[in-house]
C-alpha cells in the first residue's frame, strides 16, 4: 500500500482522500485548523441552535450533474434558492439586477424589451471592450445604477476603486431583463441538511483515509509519502519567498436576537458609507428548521495580513506576477501536487473545488499505477 499525504481537510483535500483511500491507497490528511471542512465549516451555535456557517454563507450551486449526484451521496440536499436584498440609499431592491430591481429603481413598468433597450440607451456605449470592473458596469448597466449597487459595495470587499479592478469580477454577476431573482444561474441548488462539515466528515469516513487535525504539514515529512497533494496556501509552502500573495479576509461581528431580523438569508449594504458589506442570517440557510433564536453576521471585508484567513486571492498585476514565480518553484517539486483555492491562488465556488478534485485524483489514479509521474498542477492556476 502505497502512502499519500493530503495537505488540508477542506473540498479539495476530502474528496481527493476519498478517491484515493477508495483506489487502495493509505491516505493520511494533515490540517493546521482544528476542525475540517476548511471555510466551509459549519457548527450548530449552542444559544439559538443555528447551524452556522462559520466562516460565512457558502450556498451550493452547480451546473454539472456527475459533482450534484457526488456531493448527494453525503447528506440529503434540501431545496434552497438564493435571493438576495440589497439596501441603497435607504431602499431595498432585489439582487442580481433583474426586471423588478429595474423598473422600482427607475419607477417604470418596463417589459423585458423595453427594459434591455432602457438599460443599453444608457450604457456608456463608447466603452468597446471593457478591461475594468467600472468599464464594465457602465457600459452594460450604466451610472445610476453602477454607483446604486456596485461603487460602494466593491470598494469596501477589495479596499480599491472599481476602476482598479478586473471585469471578470462584475461578470460573476447576471443581469436579467425577467423577474428571475435567483441569485445563481446554476441548474442544481441546495443546502445539506445536516452542514458541510458533517458532508466532509461522511466524504473523509473511509478505512484508508486518518486525518491529523492541529497538524501543520512540514518539508520535512514529505519523504514518507509517495505523493502529496496540497491544498494549502501556495506561498506558506514556500516560505513566502517570492512574498506574501495578497487576499481579502473578513471579520464577522456576530449578533443574537430573537425572532426574525431582517426576513432574509443575505441582506447586502451597498452605500459605501456603511462599514459592513452584507448581513447573513444563518437560520435562513436552513428554512426547514424552526428557531425562536436567530443569529446573525455583520461581514466587514480588509486585507488579509499574515495571521489572517485568507478568503478572495486578490490576483492583480503583482500578486500575478508572484503566482508565476510559485509556480515555477512549484513544478521543481518532486511528487506534489497543488490543488483548491490556496493550492493554486484562484477564487472557486465550492462545486467547482469538487470537480477539480475528482479529476485531479483521476488523473493520478490513471499515472500511478502505469509509473506516470502527477504533474504539480492538474489546471492552469493562471487560466
Ligand atoms: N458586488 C457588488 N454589489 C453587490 C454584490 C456584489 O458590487 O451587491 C460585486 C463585488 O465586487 C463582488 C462581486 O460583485 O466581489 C461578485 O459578487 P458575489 O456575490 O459573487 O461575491 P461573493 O459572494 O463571492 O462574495
Amino acid at each position: 500500500m502505497k502512502n499519500i499525504a493530503v495537505v488540508g481537510a477542506g473540498f479539495s483535500g476530502a474528496v481527493i482522500a476519498r478517491e484515493l483511500g477508495k483506489a487502495g491507497y493509505r491516505v493520511s490528511v494533515f490540517d493546521a485548523r482544528p476542525h475540517i471542512a476548511g471555510n466551509c465549516h459549519t457548527e450548530r451555535d449552542a444559544e439559538t441552535g443555528v447551524m452556522v456557517h462559520a466562516y460565512g454563507p457558502h450556498i451550493f450551486h452547480t451546473s454539472n450533474e456527475k459533482v450534484w449526484n457526488y456531493i448527494r451521496q453525503f447528506d440529503e440536499f434540501m431545496p434552497f434558492v438564493n435571493r438576495v436584498k440589497a439596501i441603497s440609499k435607504g431602499r431595498v431592491f432585489s439582487l442580481p439586477i433583474n426586471l423588478l430591481t429595474i423598473n422600482q429603481f427607475f419607477g417604470k413598468t418596463f417589459n423585458p424589451k423595453e427594459a434591455e433597450a432602457f438599460l443599453a440607451s444608457i450604457g456608456d456605449q463608447s466603452i468597446a471592450a471593457p478591461q475594468t470592473f467600472e468599464e464594465q458596469a457602465l457600459k452594460f448597466v450604466g451610472k445610476d445604477l453602477y454607483e446604486a449597487f456596485f461603487r460602494g459595495y466593491t470598494t469596501k470587499q477589495w479596499g480599491m476603486h472599481p476602476s482598479e479592478l478586473p471585469a471578470s469580477i462584475l461578470k460573476r454577476l447576471p443581469v436579467r431583463f425577467n423577474y428571475d431573482d435567483n441569485y445563481y444561474a446554476s441548474t442544481f441548488q441546495g443546502m445539506p441538511k445536516n452542514g458541510y462539515t458533517y458532508i466532509v466528515e461522511r466524504i473523509l469516513d473511509h478505512p484508508n483515509v486518518t486525518v491529523q487535525l492541529n497538524t501543520r504539514f512540514e518539508r520535512a515529512m514529505a519523504p514518507g509519502y509517495a505523493h502529496v497533494f496540497y491544498s494549502g496556501p501556495i506561498d506558506a509552502w514556500f516560505n513566502y519567498s517570492e512574498g506574501r500573495l495578497g487576499y481579502r479576509t473578513l471579520d464577522f461581528v456576530t449578533e443574537r436576537h430573537t425572532g426574525d431580523y431582517q426576513g432574509n438569508a443575505v441582506i447586502n449594504y451597498c452605500d459605501e458609507e456603511v462599514p459592513w458589506t452584507r448581513i447573513s442570517e444563518h437560520k435562513h440557510f436552513s428554512p426547514w428548521e424552526s428557531h425562536e433564536k436567530t443569529l446573525i453576521f455583520k461581514e466587514y471585508s480588509r486585507y488579509c495580513e499574515e495571521r489572517d484567513t485568507p478568503y478572495y486571492p486578490i490576483r492583480l498585476a503583482k500578486e500575478k506576477s508572484q503566482l508565476k514565480s510559485y509556480i515555477e518553484l512549484a513544478k521543481g517539486e518532486k511528487n506534489m501536487t497543488f490543488v483548491g483555492r490556496l493550492g493554486t491562488y484562484r477564487y472557486l465556488d465550492m462545486h467547482v473545488t469538487i470537480a477539480e478534485a475528482l479529476d485531479a485524483a483521476e488523473r493520478f489514479l490513471e499515472l500511478d499505477p502505469a509509473g506516470g509521474v502527477m504533474p504539480a498542477f492538474a489546471v492552469d492556476p493562471l487560466g
